[in-house]
């Protein structure tokens, strides 16, 4: 069993229960829910849109593997509405978005997947909610904590 570390944000719709319903479908589907930090409402980063975000951190205890959690959290975005993936870093309004931020100590590169997420540690709307709910956890390619690493971001 992993601990694990998703990111969720929702801009569109009624976001609240966005985040609501894609953490029914985690236990669900993907294991123990053991923390979750607040909902945190934060402005849209990377594309032009009128709607804030809510965004939150939560941490999973889950068996399946990396590429396996990739496809869940990808059904599970499927099923709440996610028209569009981005497109060569084009974002777009979307009613669920997960990340797969960390998954244990792991570190992985494939063409599916980055692990730990590549940009987490540049994003204070991820790098907050996560230090709400796991400040002293390290990140395994910067070895820094999670509540070090927030406080160096700069936006
Ligand atoms: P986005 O549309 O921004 O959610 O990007 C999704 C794409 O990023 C998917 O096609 C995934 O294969 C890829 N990806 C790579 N690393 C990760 C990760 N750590 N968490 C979620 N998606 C990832």
């Amino acid at each position: 069993m992993t601990r694990v570390y998703l990111g969720l944000g929702s801009n569109l719709g009624n976001k609240r229960k966005n985040l609501e319903d894609a953490l029914s479908f985690i236990k669900e589907r993907i294991g123990t829910v053991v923390s979750l930090s607040s909902f945190y409402e934060t402005a849209p980063w990377g594309f032009e849109s009128q709607n804030s975000f809510l965004n939150a951190a939560i941490g999973v205890d889950t068996f399946l593997s990396p590429v396996e959690l990739l496809h869940a959290t990808q059904e599970i975005e499927r099923l709440l509405g996610r028209r569009h993936k981005s497109v060569r870093k084009v974002y777009h309004d979307r009613p669920i978005d997960i990340d797969i931020l960390l998954f244990g100590n792991k570190v992985l590169h494939t063409e599916e997947l980055t692990i730990p997420h590549p940009e987490m540690a540049g994003r204070r709307f991820v790098m907050e909610p996560l230090a709400e709910i796991a400040p002293d956890v390290m990140h395994p390619v910067y070895g820094k904590t999670i509540r070090e690493l927030l406080s160096s971001v700069e936006n």
